[in-house]
């Protein structure tokens, strides 16, 4: 077992292999900026990530999922901890040490399909130049194929490539996220971390994406970081759920594992207040009262204790290591100590 708890008798298939991860951002006052504390956004989280698997990251809004997803790609540097990549030519390497120009290869490998079209694609830009911008970037073309190159990925992701001359207000919020995707694939990327990369669309489009996201996982062998807080689009594409709260990762295991027998309580409170078709039928969010904590000055031990109805003493003052309670399947929580003491 590795210090995150997670199976290592995957380790060939290891794409990504995150340790102890810490990402804190100063909180700086007056006039001189003084640092007088830190956001703990991402806050001591490890977990592994399958070659050509989807990996689910859940959890509320301020939880830390975003900002880990884009600590892992290097947008931010981390505060402390590796995040280990497995290259096709070099195998793993900690990106976390690597200066500007020796992560050229690693932005090639790891992409990113962002939440909202609207916002991430330059409006002043054509399509053609929106998708071919990493190709010209990293020199991966001539000049003279990328006509042909962005012809063909508009294409891969269905979009009608008689139109790349167009801007992007000319599109749909459907096609645009479409053109994003066409963006990250043009480069040939083995890794990809979308964020909520459907929220912002009708719910009809919805749909579609998320299956050209599961069609072209197929077709050229990706893998997924897939950061939502939405239960049920997570049911449909991830194959293991990592459920985060207040910068930690409290569950992690496989999608049924997760979904049908859910054993952290913040996974068991998530898992309630998914809407029933039933009115009458309670709600379970009254399961775990309150709101999520301060990141800034998270509660001690186990920083879900204020909310959880099973609080015992030791869950105030000890923060809960990752337990093994299943196939692929870890909690961090002190209602599990006994199992890991018969193992
Ligand atoms: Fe609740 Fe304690 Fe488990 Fe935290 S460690 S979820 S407070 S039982």
């Amino acid at each position: 077992m590795t210090s995150n708890g997670t199976s290592s008798n995957n380790k060939d298939g290891v794409l990504m292999q995150v340790e102890h991860l810490k990402k804190y951002f100063p909180i700086e006052k007056g006039f001189f900026k003084r640092t007088v504390g830190h956001v703990r956004a991402v806050d001591d989280v490890s977990f592994q990530v399958y070659r050509g698997e989807t990996l689910g990251l859940v959890g509320e809004t301020g939880c830390g999922k975003t900002t880990l997803g884009l600590t892992v790609l290097r947008s931010y540097q981390p505060t402390d901890g590796s995040v280990e990549f497995n290259f096709r030519d070099q195998g793993m390497v900690d990106i976390t040490e690597l200066n500007r120009k020796e992560l050229k290869p690693y932005r090639r490998e790891a992409q990113m399909i962002f939440q909202d079209p609207y916002t991430s694609l330059n409006a002043r830009m054509t399509v053609r130049d929106i998708i071919s911008e990493p190709l010209i970037i990293n020199k991966l073309c001539a000049a003279d194929e990328i006509d042909d190159r962005v012809a063909h990925m508009m294409q891969v992701v269905g979009l009608d490539n008689r139109y790349m001359r167009r801007y992007p207000h000319a599109f749909s919020g459907g096609q645009r996220q479409r053109i994003s995707i066409a963006r990250a694939l043009i480069v040939n990327p083995s890794f990809l971390v979308a964020d909520e990369p459907t929220s912002a669309l009708d719910v009809s489009i919805q749909a579609q994406i998320l299956n050209l996201m599961v069609d072209l996982q197929e077709e050229f062998g990706l893998t997924y970081l897939f950061i939502s807080h939405n239960l049920s689009v997570v049911k449909h594409m991830c194959h293991r759920i990592g459920i985060m709260y207040l910068g930690r990762l409290v569950e992690l295991g496989t999608r049924d594992a997760v979904f049908e027998n859910p054993q952290h309580p913040y996974t068991q409170a998530l898992m309630a207040a998914i809407p029933k078709p039933d009115p009458d039928q309670p709600s379970g969010l009254e399961s775990a009262p309150g709101e999520i904590g301060n990141p800034a000055n998270p509660p001690s031990g186990c920083a879900f204790h204020p909310r959880c109805s099973h609080c015992m003493d030791v869950c105030r003052e000890v923060r809960p290591e990752f337990i093994k309670v299943g196939d692929d399947h870890y909690v961090a929580c002190h209602l599990y100590d006994e199992v890991e003491a018969q193992t």
